[in-house]
């Protein structure tokens, strides 16, 4: 990558990242409207515009990462959720997309007015985020037992102003709770431990403990099954999301935890991804 204006530099990098995305000329815009601190527009403004020498090797070392399998939101550092721009750090889960849909249940399943509602495993903090911008009299509890994770979760807070609503703690799944919730949500590590995905795609630079879980990938969600009962009022929902192929393990995971009415959902590809369920009293 020689020549150095927009335009060309757009194409050989997109060139370059080919093999490792199937969006890669957008990729490349994201990563150098990132560079230039600039929106995607202004790519398409100005595509005669000569690169400095600096921006140029910027570019190129940002496409080798890229190259290289790293996410693209670990080198821009942030990730879109429900709107919401939020701070990635490779301490935290990549929010994806489908996680989205497990915030659309809750809110489609909880009362708009008062509820306590707990996120285990927050990362990001997307889950309890997106929550706290939908529902301004709910009360969120974060928690997350990475205080790495726990840190970018509260400096999205700070970003977004949602920090009235929120509060952060560190520990292991429930346990740093100390009211009953109206509703736990997770999206717990649930793939297996010798799965050879967690090596391809990216994954291998996510944390590992936000992604395996096991042999069967499973270990997680049977305890938070057995844990959240006692941090649950009656009635209340858990609601988790899952591998697409484990769903009727869950649902028997949660049954034989003693839970009720346990419902399996799909995400929008129409793969079985979350669980909700109601908490005996
Ligand atoms: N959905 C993620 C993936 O398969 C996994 C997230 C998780 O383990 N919670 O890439």
């Amino acid at each position: 990558m020689n020549s150095g204006s927009i335009e060309q530099v757009l194409s050989a990098g997109a060139k370059a990242i080919a093999e490792q995305s199937k969006i890669a000329p957008l990729e490349a815009q994201i990563l150098l409207a990132h560079l230039l601190q600039k929106d995607r527009a202004y790519l398409y403004s100005w595509p005669e515009k000569i690169l400095s020498d600096e921006q140029l090797k910027s570019f190129q070392s940002m496409i080798e990462r890229r190259q290289s399998g790293e996410p693209v939101a670990y080198l821009t550092g942030s990730k879109e959720f429900w709107s919401l721009p939020l701070k990635v750090t490779p301490d935290v889960l990549i929010p994806r997309p489908e996680t989205e849909q497990l915030v659309q249940l809750a809110l489609d399943l909880l009362p708009h007015d008062a509820c306590k509602v707990a996120d285990l495993g927050t990362g990001s903090g997307a889950i309890a985020l997106a929550l706290a911008s939908e529902r301004p009299q709910w009360q969120l509890t974060a928690i997350d037992f990475s205080s790495t994770a726990l840190e970018v979760a509260q400096e999205n807070a700070n970003g977004l102003g949602l920090t009235d609503q929120l509060e952060f703690k560190l520990g292991n799944w429930c346990e740093p709770l100390d009211t009953p919730q109206h509703a736990i949500l997770s999206n717990p590590p649930y793939i297996a431990k010798a799965d050879p995905h967690l090596q391809k795609d990216g994954l291998n630079f996510e944390p590992a403990s936000a992604l395996a879980s096991g042999a069967d990938g499973l270990d997680d969600i049977r305890i938070i099954s057995e844990t959240t009962k006692d941090y649950l009022v009656t009635d209340g929902l858990l609601l988790l999301e899952h591998g697409y192929q484990q769903q009727a393990k869950v649902i028997k995971i949660l049954e034989s935890s003693g839970y009720k009415d346990v419902r399996g959902y799909q995400d929008d590809q129409q793969q079985d991804r979350f669980v909700v369920a109601k908490c005996p009293s």
